[in-house]
């Protein structure tokens, strides 16, 4: 992946040159398409490091688009929508989107925004001041105590934690982390959350940071017990 590389995904070529325009004197390379389904295969030649992305676009829209994306990748992703109700239908469908901006907006909120997006998800890396995820070594440091996770456990971890409060149904969390959705089943998923709580629980007595919602999903929120 190289760093930097926004990819803007607008069929008005107005508003996708201004956008670039803005990006650009922000520092960031930029590379417009303005047909839907030229998208996933461009993602798959050469992922760029962020993606705004129109809902209402010719070929496929933006929807679309981004639960395909979902399917391989977990480049961030902004959806830029013309309409306010738009936004909590995205929110409904759980798109896995990390961001979204309403039209018209200003082209500095959006380059602020995309900014903000970067650093969240720079390097695969979550770092709040409780938790910092390490990708390259599949470790968390959860309030200074080290705890070494499997790739699976990982994965659900730095998921959960990348929204807390926000409920995942076991489908997500599926989703999001197996590539091939045939071989797990909900039970898989929830003997990854027992260990990894346990590992949390053994490394942090007292305090709970996973949390089932019953007949959901889970969440992450930390709570002393
Ligand atoms: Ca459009």
């Amino acid at each position: 992946m190289k760093e930097n590389r926004v990819l803007i995904v607008e069929d008005e070529p107005k508003l996708a040159s201004l956008l670039s325009d803005y990006l650009q004197s922000s520092g960031y390379k930029t590379e417009t398409i303005m047909d839907g389904l030229q998208v996933i295969p461009a993602l798959k030649q050469n992922m760029p490091s962020l993606m705004l992305l129109d809902v209402m676009l010719p070929g496929k829209d933006g929807m679309e688009i981004c639960k395909e994306v979902r399917r391989f990748s977990e480049i961030p992703i902004i959806m830029l929508t013309a309409r306010v109700e738009e936004i909590d239908r995205l929110l409904g469908l759980e798109l896995g989107a990390d961001d979204y901006i309403c039209k018209p907006f200003s082209p500095r909120e959006v380059v602020a925004r995309v900014k903000a997006v970067m650093r969240r998800s720079r390097g695969g890396v979550i770092q709040t001041e409780e938790l910092v995820l390490d990708e390259s070594r599949n470790t968390a440091i959860l309030k200074g105590q080290t705890l070494d996770l499997t790739v699976v456990e990982f994965q659900l971890l730095k998921l959960l934690a990348s929204d807390p409060g926000r409920i995942f149904t076991r489908n997500q969390l599926i989703d999001r982390i197996y590539h091939d959705h045939r071989i797990v089943s909900d039970r898989t998923i929830d003997s990854h959350i027992k260990k990894l709580r346990r590992k949390i629980s053994d490394a942090l007595p007292g305090q709970e940071f996973i949390h089932s919602v019953y007949g959901i999903g889970y969440k992450f929120e930390q709570v002393d017990l």
